[in-house]
């Protein structure tokens, strides 16, 4: 007879291994057929079949044939494979974005299914309040789940985006960057206030696990994700792992060395690219000759309406991001770039300048390899890179 999982039970203490391997590995890689599950838990079939029953008499796994996302078109010995998904009754994700001017909120189902997002603007700097914001956050995220009218014991994990590179042990890895939270642990901050299991990350880095899973990386498995926003940063994905570097603070491209020369950056060191290609510093250029311009979204406005001075400071953000990204490109030989945030969405007036910057810093094969696209999913990659942090991250236990 097979034994069965008491509700609300599945990701706590208690449950046999295999059930466990089972749902983490549906729960990280969304539906998925028997093989594949096979292939990617490394248990047996008959292993994967014991558990599927558990889980099935559980009302925890829903089994059928027919289209889906994923697994569209994939057929066994002829016949449509049918598809394996853990049901709404195994839990929910949850992924939260904190930025200077924003908090936005996402949650999923564990089948990867998007239920609900929120987001709200603040009038000061998160880097000043810290605690305020997170208290919005929780706030936010409450608001969330009463949007689908779900309770916090449903929520399996949280995955936090902070505008800061964080340290494997969930510090913040430069204290410059993000000072009013350099005595922080985000993590825990925020886990207090919910009461819930949380991981924190870059902001950058959730960006491009969100695209990768949601977005414009979806099916690549090495891509760079640039965050092109008040800062600028980069996730990068490697043979389809969030790749987090010895500190825990890779992707930090925004602090790439343009001019040793150059004028001094928030981090310390000089000439950074954030200082050519960041919102901040584009505006304040702009502002020399239009002191109007209320923020970076004007700036691209005026830009596209054929404001000269606007134009030229795009194109010269274009060449210079190519220029570093050749320097990336020739490391790494990533198959997709994504531009996102703000000054991702004038990836068209970027293209040109950026693929030339681009052409004369990489070696041509691997400029001819990598593609630069748009981001998909603009402003919500964060708040979803955190719901897909949180559906691979440790369960709660
Ligand atoms: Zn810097």
């Amino acid at each position: 007879m097979t034994p069965k999982i008491p509700p609300h039970t599945l990701w706590r203490p208690g449950v046999s291994a295999t059930v466990r391997r089972v749902a983490e590995t549906l729960r990280a890689h969304g539906p998925r057929t028997r093989a594949e599950l096979v292939s990617l838990s490394g248990l047996s079939r008959a292993s994967v079949s014991t558990a599927l029953a558990e889980l099935s008499a559980a009302d925890l796994v829903t089994e059928r044939t027919g289209p889906s996302d994923r697994s569209a078109g994939r057929t066994l010995g002829g016949r449509p494979a049918s598809v394996v998904r853990l049901t709404r009754a195994a839990g929910i994700a949850a992924g939260v974005d904190i930025g200077r001017r924003h908090v936005r909120v996402a949650l999923a189902d564990l089948d990867h299914d998007v239920l609900a997002e929120r987001q709200t603007h603040t009038d000061f700097d998160a880097d000043d309040r810290p605690h305020e914001v997170l208290e919005l956050a929780a706030g936010l995220l409450t608001d969330a789940l009463s949007d689908i009218t779900a309770d916090r014991d449903e929520v399996v994990g949280v995955g936090l985006g902070v505008p800061a590179p964080i340290t494997h042990d969930q510090r913040i890895g430069a204290r410059p960057m993000l000072p009013g939270w350099a005595d922080l642990r985000p993590s825990d901050a925020f886990g207090d206030l919910i009461r819930l299991p949380v991981r924190a990350e870059n902001d950058a880095n959730l960006a491009a696990l969100g695209e990768y899973v949601w977005g414009a990386g979806r099916g690549c498995t090495n891509l760079v994700h640039v965050k092109l926003g008040t800062g600028v940063g980069a996730g990068i994905v490697l043979d389809g792992r969030l790749y987090r570097g010895a500190a825990g603070t890779a992707g930090e491209l925004g602090h790439v060395t343009l001019d040793a020369r150059g004028p001094v950056c928030r981090c310390g060191n000089r000439g950074c690219l954030e200082l050519a290609v960041g919102g901040r510093a584009l505006l304040a250029h702009a502002r020399q000759a239009n002191a109007g311009l209320a923020d970076l979204a004007a700036l691209i406005a005026a830009a596209r309406a054929g404001d000269p001075g606007c134009r030229r400071l795009i194109t010269d953000a274009g060449g210079q991001l190519g220029y570093a990204l050749g320097n990336l490109v020739n490391l790494i030989n990533p198959q997709r770039v994504v531009l996102g945030d703000e000054l991702g969405s004038a990836t068209d007036l970027l293209r040109e300048p950026l693929q030339r910057g681009l052409a004369e810093t990489a070696i041509a094969s691997a400029a001819e390899a990598v593609e630069v696209v748009r981001s998909e999913l603009a402003s919500r990659a964060g708040a979803l890179g955190g719901v897909a942090l949180a559906l691979g991250a440790n369960p709660r236990g």
